[in-house]
């Protein structure tokens, strides 16, 4: 299994490994309980498996349009029937107190009005990367966050993941040198005959298609790496409007962030080339390629100028959720806050602006800055 360009086949496997799970409702005491809402490809294949590997993180709930699936999960992970929930009645949750937090892995134009609801009946929430498909639900999210005093988390598994921290670390010791120029580029094959992806070229459903989906790891990734925030970004998309996939989102983009350091980092995303979730960062006097650098696991990094790392693999699910518990318990910082998600939002946004200016730069230096830089608060 290696990231999203594979996620196809991977249901099977992680009902398999689901069904080894010891996780039960009552274990360990001072776990924190989580509720999935939404059990699809994400869910089933890599987050109710991973709980196996989870130390502060138990999975307490299920949410789902499909009551006969989540029942049959909720036997397997050995949690009872009321454990289950539908979208109709989920905000029941709020008297459950087997759930502390709520993590959303809906499709995109869903995560704003679980979001809310979740922090409505007292939850805090972790959700999935983009969290939303628009600004303004992104700012919603953030605002109901706030109006709660719940904490809402991004799912952003590289800024938890060592190899991604790693380079970051690297970048910071400036080893390389200044740096110059960050190179993403994430993309895969789209197949309109797959439910998951049918979505996902649905611009109103997805927010952006490969950009949004794909693309937002470079822009994420870019920013992570230079530890700092980009003030003018221009774009261009190519898109063949005879490929039935893309009638409402763009295909190829590509992009050009600029920096105050003098950085830049450039990003491409496509639903329609060989898969792949790769960065670069070029420095004055040495260079890191991580192709893949962003997968679920098989990860890999080459250091010139720079002793080579060995980098330990890790269940990235685990870790995150973990950390999520820990945010709750007061043991850690909220290092991917809703803020953090909402200035990716604006810089797609900005980079889809751009595009349909025809390439016209666009000013993106609005103030954002984040409070916690993954490289210090994360461990290796
Ligand atoms: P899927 O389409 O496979 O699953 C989404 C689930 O949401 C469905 O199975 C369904 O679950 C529920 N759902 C409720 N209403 C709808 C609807 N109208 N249309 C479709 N599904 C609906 O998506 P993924 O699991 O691949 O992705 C979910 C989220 O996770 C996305 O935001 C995605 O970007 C993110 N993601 C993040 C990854 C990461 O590495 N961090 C990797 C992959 C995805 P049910 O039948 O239980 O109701």
């Amino acid at each position: 299994m290696t990231g999203e360009i594979s996620r196809r086949g991977i249901i099977g496997l992680g009902l398999g490994a689901a069904a080894l799970s010891t996780v039960g409702r009552a274990q360990p005491r001072d776990a924190v309980g989580f509720a999935l809402v939404g059990l699809g490809k994400l869910s089933l294949g890599q987050l109710v498996p991973a709980f196996r590997n989870c130390r502060h993180a138990q999975l307490t709930g299920l949410v789902s349009g499909h009551a006969d699936k989540a029942n049959r999960i909720a036997s397997e992970q050995n949690l009872s029937a009321n454990a289950v929930y539908s979208y109709a009645n989920f905000d029941r949750i709020a008297v459950d107190p087997a759930i502390e937090v709520v993590y959303i892995v809906l499709p995109n134009f869903m995560h704003a009005e679980y979001t809310i609801r979740a922090l409505k009946a007292g939850k805090h929430v972790l959700c999935e990367k983009p969290m939303a498909s628009n600004v303004a639900d992104a700012e919603a999210m953030v605002a109901a966050a706030k109006a709660a005093n719940r904490k809402l988390m991004i799912a952003y598994r590289c800024q938890y993941e060592p190899l991604n921290l790693f380079g970051m670390r690297l970048v910071r010791s400036g080893a390389l040198g200044k740096t110059r120029l960050v190179v993403t580029n994430m993309g895969r094959q789209a197949d309109p005959n797959d439910p998951s992806d049918a979505w996902r070229l649905d611009m109103q459903k997805s927010g952006g298609g490969a950009l949004a989906d794909m693309g937002i790891y470079g822009i994420n990734g870019a920013r992570y790496l230079l530890n700092e925030e980009p003030v003018e970004v221009r774009a261009h998309a190519q898109t063949d409007r005879r490929d039935p996939r893309v009638q409402t989102v763009e295909d190829l983009i590509t992009w050009e962030c600029r920096f105050t350091s003098g950085a830049i980092s450039t990003g491409s995303t496509s639903f329609n080339q060989a898969g792949t979730m790769a960065w670069e960062v070029y420095g004055e006097r040495g260079k890191m390629i991580a192709e893949p650098g962003c997968f679920y696991n098989g990860n890999r990094l080459t250091v010139t100028g720079a002793e080579q790392p060995k980098i330990a693999e890790i269940d990235q699910f685990a870790r995150e959720m973990d950390w999520m518990a820990d945010v709750v318990r007061g043991r850690a910082p909220l290092v991917s806050p809703g803020e953090e998600g909402l200035q990716d939002m604006r810089l797609m946004r900005a980079i889809l602006d751009s595009v349909a200016r025809g390439g016209t730069p666009v000013r993106t230096d609005w103030g954002y800055r984040r409070a916690v830089d993954p490289a210090v608060a994360v461990g290796a």
